[in-house]
């Protein structure tokens, strides 16, 4: 089957064609007709599958046949960075159109944003939280009142980071009639129902198939000793058995951790995880993209939705706790037609995880060991400080700076009470140390902050 025979407007059988895809994928395959039919769909889609031009290329047909001034599509995404990369892919799919996208999430300036809205921009692409920021601004300038498509995009991931109720608040403010094309890559209970509620006799895409990685991925596992991934993964760098590599880590402390580990050893890399700034994670994405480093250290938060074309490997520095985190992440290599390799480096005590991996993929991993690398050797640090003992180190160094304090303010006080009793036997008082100053005639003249008798010509401070 090829693009032709979707029923598509030429102007996007145009852009796909620059695009160079020789054929849609069989999402697309299925979703675009039913789509562009007008019906609601049920997609259980991965990514790497083709799902974004599954979802976009009938909106934008769709768009296209009755041209008007107004925001008349909606796609709702988990993440900043997925919600980029679908507008990038839809600049890409509507290049020979006037259709405009604009992308709307946190972290970055809220005018540009408005400036999109007011603008009637026809499709918004958006996280649901900066959304709802937008919904509630004094002027009232977001308009759906001419929306046709309704697009949720990962639907499972929104709901695992706490979305739910966010979804419902934007859906309150949609008009009821109107398409709802429904993405997710698993279909729990909660899912289930939620695409009840929101989608009227929907076309059923996928949703029987158990979630698989694309096909054409390579998987292999790396057991080894916890405390010497970070030496395996250096070794498997310098023999190019891996080349660029999106490598990811289970905390934000171990990415750092890496990054740094790595920077020593002399290979170019970047970071990407939820405490860096939005400028930050953009740039780390485009030296990666670029080519200007060759490791992009990152947690989960990137799984879903950065698409850099030609990676040619996923590494799991740890492993996943969550088998479809773990089919996400290898997601990101082998998007399409594509091939390419992700490796999972295992620890004794990671086996357990491993095992729920295997069975969601329905299939045992292979086992791989780097020829003449030391597994036995002692690393020369520790990779990571266990949480408790950084908590112990941080309540050691502060009861120290406490310490420090509190001696210092026994100095002064002592200097000032020897300061006191040096005062008051100048002027003949006899008030005993610790008193100081309350041997002060009561109309000696104050210093000159008004604190103790004035010095004395021959009178050096201390
Ligand atoms: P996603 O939409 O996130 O599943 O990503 C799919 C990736 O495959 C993106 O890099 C697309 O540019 C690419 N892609 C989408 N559809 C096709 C196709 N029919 N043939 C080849 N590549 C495609």
């Amino acid at each position: 089957m090829t693009f032709d025979t979707l029923g598509l407007n030429p102007a996007l059988l145009r852009a796909v064609h620059d695009l160079g895809w020789p054929k849609p994928t069989d999402i697309q395959r299925d979703a675009i007709p039913a789509a562009r039919d007008g019906k609601d769909l049920l997609a259980c889609a991965m990514t790497g599958s083709g799902k974004t031009a599954g979802f976009l290329l009938p909106t934008l047909h769709r768009l296209l046949q009755s041209p008007k001034r107004a925001t008349r599509a909606l796609v709702l995404a988990p993440t900043r960075e997925l919600a980029a990369q679908v507008h990038a892919d839809l600049q890409n799919l509507a290049r020979h159109t006037n259709l405009k996208g604009a992308a709307i999430f946190g972290g970055v300036g809220m005018g540009p944003q408005e400036a999109a809205f007011r603008n009637k921009t026809d499709v918004i692409i958006a996280t649901p939280g900066r959304l709802l920021d937008h919904l509630s601004q004094p002027g009232r300038y977001v308009d759906f009142s001419a929306l046709e498509v309704l697009v949720l995009d990962e639907a499972d991931r929104m709901l695992d980071m706490g979305f739910l109720p966010d979804i419902k608040r934007v859906l309150a403010q949609l008009p009821a009639k109107r398409q709802t094309l429904f993405f997710s890559a698993t279909m729990p209970k909660p899912i289930v129902e939620l695409s009840r509620v929101m989608l009227q006799n929907p076309a059923r895409i996928n949703v029987e198939r158990v979630a698989l990685p694309a096909t054409g991925i390579e998987q292999a596992v790396w057991p080894v000793k916890e405390e010497l991934k970070a030496d395996l993964f250096i070794a498997l760098l310098r023999q190019d058995v891996i080349g660029n590599v999106i490598c990811f880590t289970r905390t934000k402390h171990r990415s750092n951790r890496l990054a740094d580990v790595l920077t020593r050893a002399g290979i170019p890399n970047a970071k990407i995880h939820g405490n860096r700034s939005q400028n930050q994670r953009t740039e780390a994405l485009a030296d990666f993209k670029s080519g200007k480093v060759r490791v992009l250290v990152a947690t989960d938060i990137v799984a879903r939705g950065i698409d850099v074309e030609a990676l040619e490997h996923v590494v799991n520095f740890d492993v996943p706790h969550m088998p479809e985190d773990y089919i996400h992440r290898v997601g990101r290599t082998a998007r399409a037609e594509a091939t390419g390799e992700a490796f999972t480096l295992v620890s004794q005590e990671e086996e357990n995880d491993l095992r729920a991996i295997e069975k969601a993929i329905g299939r045992k991993l292979n086992r791989r060991t780097l020829p003449g690398f030391d597994y036995a050797h002692r690393p020369v640090e520790r990779f990571e400080v266990p949480i408790a003992e950084r908590i112990a180190a941080i309540r050691a160094r502060k009861a120290e700076d406490r310490a420090r304090a509190k001696a210092k303010l026994e100095r002064r006080e002592q200097h000032q009470r020897r300061e006191g009793a040096r005062g008051a036997s100048s002027t003949g008082g006899s008030a005993p140390a610790g008193q100081a100053g309350s041997g002060r005639a009561a109309d000696a003249p104050r210093g000159p902050r008004g604190r103790g008798p004035r010095r004395g010509p021959g009178q050096r401070p201390r």
